[in-house]
C-alpha cells in the first residue's frame, strides 16, 4: 500500500488527509485526482507540493480511461470525491448522482481490473437519516432523506458490492460532521464564521434545533489512516467523537469566539428535509483499531476561526459567488405531505 491514489483530494477533508499521509515513511507515492469543481482548490494543498512523492491530475472520476490508467499505477484508493452539499443537491441530483455513484463505480471497476490492495470508499453518518434517540450501529438500515445523503447510501453500496462480488477489498468509513480550517464556505461553521468577521448576519433554521456531531478534520483523517492500514476488507466503520450540538449552541460558540452577540442571529423557516438528529456508534472502530479522537471542540473552533480570520485571501473571492455564500438555497414550497414523510 505504498502508492495511493486519492480522489477528491483538492477539497476540504482530502486535503487534510494528502498532507497527513505524504509524513508517512511507509508511503512511496501520493497522487491526487481531483475535478477541480466549485468545492476544490488547488491552492489547499499548498505547501504539500513541496513533497516530491505528490503528484496531481486534474479530471473526472467518471472518466472510465483515466481511472483506469492512474488505478493501475496505485497499490491503493482512498475516494473522497463527491458532490458534497445537501442544500445544492435539491437542485441538482443528476450531478450527485454521477459523480457520488457513477464515480465510485467506476474506480470500484478499476480497482477490481488491476488488483488494487486497499479501497477506502469515505461516506457519511447522513446514510443513516435522522434518529430521534440512541445511536446508529454499521449493521442498522440505511433511511437517507436528502439526494445528497441518498447517493451517498448508494455510493457505499456499490462499493460494498464489489467487495462481496468481485473481491474487491473495500472498506467504508461514514463519519459525523467534519470541521477545521479549508473548508469551503458554504458548509454551515465557516459559512457562520467568514459573515461574522465581515460583520454580517447569520441565520438559523427555525429555532436552532437541529442537533449534529462535530468531528474535527484531522481526528477524521486519522481514523481513515487506520482503516486504511488495518481496516478489515468489506466492512464499514463508523467515525464519530466530537461533540453533539444544536445549531443554536453551535451559533452561540462562534458569536462567543467571534466577539459578536445574538442581535448577528436571525431565524428563517426550516429547509425541506432538516434531519432533526444524527448520531452514531463508533466503538467498533476504537476497539478494532485503537482510535481516539484527540481534538477537544472549544479549542478546535477557536483554532479554526483563527485560521479564517488570517486568511481572508482563501475564502474572500469564493464571497463573489453568491451562491456559494447563500445560507440556504430556496426551492420550491415542499407539499405538507412531502414534508411530513420526511
Ligand atoms: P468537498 O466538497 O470539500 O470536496 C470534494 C472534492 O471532490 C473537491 O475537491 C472536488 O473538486 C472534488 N470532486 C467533485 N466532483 C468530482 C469529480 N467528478 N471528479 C473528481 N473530483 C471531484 O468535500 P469534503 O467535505 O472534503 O468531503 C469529502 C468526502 O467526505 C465526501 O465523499 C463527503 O461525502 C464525505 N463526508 C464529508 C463530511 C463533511 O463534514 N464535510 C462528513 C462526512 C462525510
Amino acid at each position: 500500500m505504498d502508492k495511493v491514489l486519492v480522489t477528491g483530494g483538492a477539497g476540504f477533508i482530502g486535503s487534510h488527509f494528502v498532507r497527513r499521509i505524504l509524513q508517512a515513511d511507509d508511503i512511496a507515492q501520493v497522487t491526487v485526482l481531483d475535478a477541480l469543481t466549485y468545492a476544490g482548490h488547488i491552492e489547499n494543498l499548498g505547501e504539500a507540493f513541496l513533497n516530491r512523492k505528490l503528484t496531481f491530475v486534474h479530471g473526472d472520476v467518471v472518466d472510465a480511461e483515466l481511472v483506469d490508467g492512474l488505478v493501475r499505477r496505485h497499490t491503493a484508493v482512498v475516494h473522497f470525491a463527491a458532490e458534497s452539499h445537501v442544500d445544492r443537491s435539491f437542485s441538482a441530483v443528476g450531478t450527485f448522482l454521477t459523480t457520488n455513484v457513477l464515480g465510485t463505480q467506476t474506480l470500484a471497476d478499476a480497482a477490481m481490473r488491476h488488483g488494487i490492495e486497499r479501497f477506502v470508499h469515505i461516506s457519511t453518518d447522513e446514510v443513516y437519516g435522522p434518529l430521534i434517540e440512541g445511536a446508529a450501529s454499521e449493521s442498522d438500515p440505511l433511511r437517507p432523506t436528502v439526494p445528497y445523503a441518498a447517493s451517498k447510501a448508494a455510493s457505499d453500496l456499490v462499493a460494498l458490492s464489489y467487495h462481496r462480488t468481485y473481491g474487491v477489498p473495500v472498506c467504508v468509513t461514514r463519519s459525523s460532521n467534519n470541521y477545521g480550517p479549508y473548508q469551503h464556505p458554504e458548509k454551515i461553521i465557516p459559512l457562520f464564521v467568514t459573515r461574522l468577521l465581515r460583520d454580517q448576519p447569520i441565520t438559523l433554521h427555525d429555532r436552532g434545533q437541529h442537533v449534529r456531531n462535530w468531528l474535527h478534520v484531522e481526528d477524521n483523517c486519522a481514523a481513515i489512516e487506520l482503516v486504511l492500514r488495518g481496516g478489515v476488507p468489506g466492512e464499514i466503520c463508523n467515525v464519530g467523537g466530537g461533540t453533539d450540538l444544536t445549531s443554536r449552541d453551535l451559533a452561540g460558540e462562534l458569536l462567543r469566539i467571534c466577539g459578536a452577540d445574538w442581535d448577528a442571529v436571525t431565524h428563517i423557516p426550516d429547509r425541506r428535509c432538516n434531519d432533526l438528529r444524527y448520531a452514531m456508534d463508533w466503538t467498533k472502530i476504537a476497539q478494532q483499531l485503537g482510535y481516539r479522537p484527540t481534538h477537544d471542540l472549544g479549542t478546535g473552533l477557536v483554532e479554526t476561526v483563527d485560521w479564517y480570520r488570517r486568511n481572508p485571501d482563501r475564502w474572500a473571492p469564493l464571497a463573489h459567488r453568491p451562491y456559494a455564500l447563500m445560507p440556504t438555497v430556496q426551492v420550491a414550497a415542499p407539499r405538507p405531505e412531502r414534508d411530513r414523510a420526511c
